[in-house]
């Protein structure tokens, strides 16, 4: 018999910017390796995993449509190929120590990865293989939290686990105050109302309407990604 853990499937959210690590390149190898070998020592237990990836550190459309002037729709889609180019870095990393894993994007790009089909990558998680969803959710004005709280509303994955460089939610920015402390868990609607900047208020409500649990959580500190994915506690939990 499988041991039970909190979560028999996750929605892993790794942002662009937490793949960049410090590395002056967009994506460091190191990061990409460690999320690999932590992701494989939890499907070996049976919990099936998804991810779906951001794409920060290549291109973030908001920033650039402000910046240039460049309109807005066209520079999300840039946004959106940035994460496809993460969302196949990250799938080679994984399959270079053999975990069988899939890239869907929300958009046909049929030569480099499979499109999205919902009942597929179900099937691909019942088998055990890691499914990475790219290009967002396919839409611009959205963002890859909307695509991680879509996905796992639609695959139904019971908690998206946000995996960012900082330890989970403050009541202060961490990096100004050195008192600001951290919460082991919030309610959805002290992150709207204080407007906590853990998502966009799209994520975060639709999370809540799906009554979907999110943690947020810091992947450079070794085996927090997988503690993560058991379901041991770390960073901050937000639900109810
Ligand atoms: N994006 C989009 N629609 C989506 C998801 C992403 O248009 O559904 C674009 C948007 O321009 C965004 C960029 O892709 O700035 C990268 O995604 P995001 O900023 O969410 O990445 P992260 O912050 O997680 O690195």
């Amino acid at each position: 018999d499988k041991p039970s853990y909190k979560w028999q499937r996750v929605l892993l959210k790794v942002s662009g910017e937490a793949l960049a690590g410090d590395q002056s390149q967009n994506i460091d190898p190191k990061i990409t390796m460690a999320i690999a070998r932590e992701v494989a020592s939890v499907t070996r237990l049976g919990i099936e995993v998804a991810i779906v990836v951001g794409g920060g550190n290549i291109f973030r459309g908001s920033s650039w449509a402000g910046s240039s002037g460049l309109d807005r729709s066209s520079a999300d889609y840039i946004g959106m190929l940035a994460t496809v180019m993460n969302a196949i870095f990250l799938q080679a990393t994984m399959e270079s120590i053999g975990i069988p894993t899939r890239v869907q994007t929300a958009f046909r790009m049929s030569e480099v990865a499979e499109p999205y089909i919902r009942r597929r990558a179900v099937r691909h998680l019942e088998k055990g293989r890691v499914v990475i969803f790219a290009a967002g959710t396919g839409n611009p004005f959205f963002t890859t939290d909307t695509a991680a709280a879509l996905r796992c509303a639609e695959i139904n994955a019971e908690v998206v686990l946000k995996a960012t460089n900082v330890d989970g939610v403050f009541d202060d920015d961490p990096r100004h105050n050195p008192n600001a402390r951290l919460h082991d868990t919030l309610t959805y609607h002290e992150v709207t109302s204080k407007d906590l900047s853990v998502m966009d208020m799209t994520a975060i409500t639709l999370c809540q309407e799906n009554n979907i649990p999110v943690v947020v959580f810091n992947l450079n500190k070794p085996g927090n990604i997988s503690k993560a994915i058991k379901g041991e506690r770390v960073g901050t939990l937000i639900g109810g």
